[in-house]
């Protein structure tokens, strides 16, 4: 029976993770990400799969961010009917950032058509809030270390990756018990660290992917808060705002724990604390109510809520309200999504902030390619936003030790708990830089057998 590996997507790029193992009829979709950054690369959403949906008999997620899922309500709407297999945590997460990536597509189109700076006429979202919710109908829940059959002689078993709640690396056997053994990394998450739990260890395999998007990078060490507080110091004492852009689901709440850890030990001045983005607010009430999934320093705690809150703290609950926080000359901090201020609400605090030099954009997390984030770590004079140059006045600066992604060293370490190399490491989810780095590295110190795969590119198992 002819078994196969397809990448889809995440090859030499950071987003739109899909991966087709076909074994005989059955066909196993790991990850169903959208593409994000580049309009070469977003343009991919709209081509067609070479595989009709109808024909998936299932799909496996490794967790719930938008490079990794955000093509599932489109795959749906083409006709996929199979179940959706993810972890618990993944599966909460799901429900509240699918509709909202709907509802936040359905407004830009709406925005573009009513600006008129669209060259498609009209723009159309590339699915709907309702699109998502009917996704979502689909989701089949799993436990970690619990091995379930997803198609056929096509076996899956999730264990927690540390990225994010409920992130995990699939483990998957294709022709049954003693078939082929293939690892998903999915996205690998990092040791020691405060909020998720280490990422586990894994001894064998036979077919690996690991992601690279830090291939190239050590992360800055960890310095227990020490630029976060003289960048929020320096920029309060000057009068002005600190603009934390932030993907909702993940980042928030290490932003959260670290302005609440330098409050207490009296690192920052006590200062308004937005959080503007309904769906982060909703995603820290998961992350309380999946401690047990958490880092152990998470769990020890009484009322597992107080440990995402500052003194004074706001989840801002209506368009009026963030209208005021933006229009005021008050100094606050605020944390808005998206993360790499490609959309979202924190749009609109850029806006009024950038020309400002008062002010300070901190960004906590990757910037893509061809993302305004990235344009604007790359010193961009102006940004367009909604149609409109902005110019860029106000300090722009970047902490990446809150990254959720593991760095060269970091993928490493885990690398290094195998005890026999797979056959054949395939590298994925991370630009061609990142990739040739840890490549060679790999091979250098490992001795190990690593490819590249291109986007569409096949492989038998
Ligand atoms: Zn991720």
């Amino acid at each position: 029976m002819t078994q196969t590996l397809t990448f889809l997507g995440a090859a030499r790029t950071v987003t739109g993770s899909k991966y087709l193992v076909e074994s005989g009829t059955d066909r196993v979709l790991v990850d169903c990400g959208m593409f994000q950054g580049l309009k070469e690369l977003r343009e991919r959403n709209w081509q067609a799969l070479p595989v009709d949906p109808k024909t998936i008999n299932a799909v496996v997620l490794t967790h719930a961010h938008i490079d990794h899922t955000g093509y599932l309500p489109r795959l749906v709407k083409q006709g996929f009917r199979g179940r959706v297999f993810c972890t618990p945590g993944t599966a909460d997460l799901c429900r509240i950032m699918l509709p909202d990536a709907g509802r936040l597509a359905e407004e830009d189109a709406r925005e573009a058509n009513r600006g008129g700076y669209t060259k498609h006429a009209p723009a159309l979202p590339l699915f709907t809030e309702e699109d998502a919710m009917h996704a979502l109908t689909l989701l089949q829940p799993v436990g970690y270390d619990r091995p379930v059959p997803a198609s056929g002689d096509i076996g899956i078993t999730f264990t927690d990756a540390g990225h994010l709640l409920g992130s995990s690396f699939v483990h998957m056997t294709v022709g049954g018990d003693s078939g082929r053994q293939i690892l998903f990394s999915g996205d690998l998450g990092r040791y020691d660290r405060p909020v998720l739990p280490d990422p586990s260890r894994v001894e064998t395999t036979d077919v690996l992917l690991i992601e690279t998007t830090y291939g190239d990078r050590l992360h800055e060490q960890d310095d227990a808060g020490e630029r976060l507080a003289e960048i929020i110091t320096a920029t309060i004492a000057g009068g002005g705002k600190v603009i934390i852009p932030a993907f909702a689901v993940g980042r928030v709440e290490e932003v959260i724990y670290w302005l609440k850890k330098l409050e207490a030990a009296r690192r920052i001045p006590i200062v308004p604390v937005y959080l503007d983005s309904p769906m982060a607010v909703e995603a820290l009430r998961h992350y309380a109510n999946h401690s047990r999934d958490l880092d152990p320093d998470m769990q020890t705690g009484r009322g597992q809520m107080s440990a995402f809150t500052t003194q004074r703290f706001t989840a801002v609950s209506s368009v009026v309200q963030s209208r005021q926080i933006q229009a005021s000359p008050a100094p606050c901090i605020v944390i808005s999504a998206s993360g790499m201020a490609t959309g979202g609400r924190v749009l609109h605090y850029l806006s009024a902030a950038l020309p400002n030099p008062r002010h300070t954009v901190l960004f906590v997390g990757y910037q893509a390619a061809g993302t305004r984030g990235r344009q604007l770590l790359e010193g961009a004079k102006t940004v367009k936003i909604h149609g409109d140059l902005v110019p860029v006045g106000a300090r722009i600066e970047r902490i990446d030790s809150m990254s959720a992604h593991a760095d060269q060293n970091e993928i490493m370490r885990w690398l290094g708990g195998f005890t026999r190399p797979p056959t054949i490491t395939y590298l994925v989810h991370g630009e061609p830089a990142a990739q040739e780095a840890l490549g060679a590295r790999i091979q250098k110190e490992l001795g190990w057998t690593t490819d590249v795969p291109e986007y569409g590119e096949q492989v038998t198992l």
